[in-house]
């Protein structure tokens, strides 16, 4: 069976809910003090590019009682009618921030366009949770805005590499991959770098046969076709 298909990725969201995961948002997770950090899996998808594939895995996690986060870049996936849609069915919704990298390295610039992108983006839809945009073929790392300024004065609760802590096993499909060989920025401290994860089935064993905590998970590149893969 192909991987990094719409098909393959209920295969994960079952692994996880029968083996007694509770999926959460990035919000959820940061913000959820009652839920047990055990056996949580944070889901998130990284809008890069196909907003359509996009809404199809948020009707998909819909019918399976899952809500998941869904960051949006601007203005390349910021399609209100849409970001509306998967907002309705119970997602968050965020903001996939690259101001450093359209800056150029220059950190007031990136400020003032992370301010503006982001009111934008909340005319829309709420805005709590942020998340960089990895852009590997960017010098700057989107993220280094924050070692000058705070999220938090704009009401954003949470980042999603900088608000997490290093016990959560991270495994994301950037490289269309489970394994981080082609990966240059996507990953955060403690990420299981190494481990034997080449594809959803792997993952999906790792799921079932138990023994791990807290999972986190971005996926951007699931296809709506059951043929597409790459
Ligand atoms: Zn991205």
């Amino acid at each position: 069976m192909l991987d990094f298909t719409l098909a393959k990725y209920k295969d994960l969201c079952l692994a996880m809910l029968d083996s007694g995961y509770t999926p959460l948002s990035v919000h959820s997770y940061l913000t959820d003090n009652k839920t047990a950090k055990n056996k949580t899996v944070v889901l998130r998808h990284d809008v890069d590019r196909k907003i359509n594939s996009a809404l199809k895995i948020a009707e998909l996690e819909n019918d399976l009682g899952v809500t998941s986060t869904y960051y949006f870049r601007y203005p390349y996936t910021f399609k209100p009618g849409i970001i509306e849609n998967i907002s309705r069915l119970g997602h968050e919704t965020g903001y996939h921030y690259e101001t450093l990298s359209k800056s150029n390295g220059d950190y007031a610039k990136a400020l003032a366009l992370f301010i503006n992108e982001l009111e934008e983006m909340r005319k829309v839809c709420p805005v709590n949770t942020i998340c960089m945009h990895g852009c590997a073929l960017s010098r700057h790392d989107n993220r280094d805005i924050w070692k000058i300024y705070d999220f938090r004065d704009f009401s954003i609760i949470g980042e999603a590499y900088l608000s997490f802590a290093q016990d959560v096993r991270y495994f994301t499909d950037t490289g269309r991959s489970w394994d981080s060989k082609h990966n240059i920025r996507d990953f955060m401290n403690g990420q299981n770098k190494g481990e034997l994860i080449n594809n959803t089935d792997n993952l999906i064993e790792l799921i079932r046969s138990g023994g791990t905590s807290t999972l986190y998970t971005q996926l951007s590149h699931i296809k709506n076709s059951p043929k597409a893969l790459i």
